[in-house]
């Protein structure tokens, strides 16, 4: 136990973490280059097999969308202490969960932030718990095959453990304050988590103005690429500045996109709004 060097306050710690990290699995090693990257997920284990013949894998291309009126999704983030973990594939915080949870939740790597159990979401009347969020660098999902900076993922369980996961795409433009306490947070060493009981943060300080978004059925974007999640993917992308694109890159030390999947016979929801003059990128 050490104390963390960026921080002021006492009470911030990183500890070195008994957690499965660098691209564990259930103890199969993957990460994002070469034999154990992307195209090879499949190859790795017969319990990824769905990362190579699953027919509604994430991410995809959100260009085709179908524009209807769809019903809002309630936002209840609360205050927590930070508590960040550092997994290997990206940055990430994580929620004080049960061990059945735990069990569920895909590894992704840098492991960022602790959120108190109350922070929900209601999505097509259903109640989901926010577990944790996390990011990855370029987006994950594309418009017109086009990549932002950066994504965020805040991921979601509901009472019978099915998931969700609301996207944020995030361009280059103004510094954002948030993201630079969540990187002063950030462990610089795989394994390792930060505690901080003295700093809170809000998820919903990450989240646009515009409340529309993409919908469809898709999975996990890392192994074992499990199916049946139901993603929101925002409109409106949310600024950080070039240089904390690139602290992020430095801390996570690699690309951690998982490329685009075929749509196969799904199809993408979108919600039917006018565009702004702020929200046309
Ligand atoms: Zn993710």
């Amino acid at each position: 136990m050490r104390i963390f060097s960026l921080l002021l306050a006492g009470v911030a710690l990183t500890l070195s973490a008994n957690v499965s990290y660098a691209g564990e699995s259930g103890g199969i090693h993957w990460g994002y280059d070469g034999d154990h990257g992307p195209l090879h997920w499949s190859e790795l284990g017969p319990e990824f097999a769905l990362c190579g013949n699953g027919k509604s894998q994430s991410p995809i291309d959100l260009l085709q969308g179908h524009k209807i009126a769809l019903e809002g999704i309630e936002f209840s983030y609360k205050d927590a202490p930070f508590h960040v973990i550092n997994n290997g594939h990206t940055l990430q915080e994580l929620e004080p969960l049960s061990e059945t949870v735990k069990s569920r939740y895909p590894k992704h790597g840098q492991t960022v932030m602790h959120l108190e159990k109350d922070s929900t979401i209601v999505f097509d009347g259903d109640l989901y718990l926010l577990e944790q969020f996390h990011f990855h660098a370029p987006s994950e999902h594309t418009i017109d095959n086009k990549h932002y900076p950066m994504e965020l993922h805040l991921v979601h369980h509901n009472e019978r453990h099915e998931a969700a996961v609301v996207a944020v795409f995030m361009t280059e433009g103004k510094h954002n304050p948030f993201f630079e306490t969540f990187l002063n947070h950030a462990p610089k060493k795989v394994g390792e988590f930060l505690e901080d009981r003295e700093h809170v943060i809000n998820p919903a300080t990450l989240m646009p103005k515009s409340r529309s978004y993409y919908r469809y059925f898709g999975s996990y974007t890392t192994p074992p690429c499990t199916e049946g999640v139901i993603w929101a993917i925002m409109h409106e992308p949310i600024e950080v500045s070039a240089d904390q694109i690139q602290r992020f890159r430095s801390l996570v030390g690699h690309d951690n996109a998982r490329p685009i999947q075929p749509l196969h016979k799904r199809f993408v929801l979108e919600s039917n709004y006018v565009e702004t003059a702020s929200q046309v990128k």
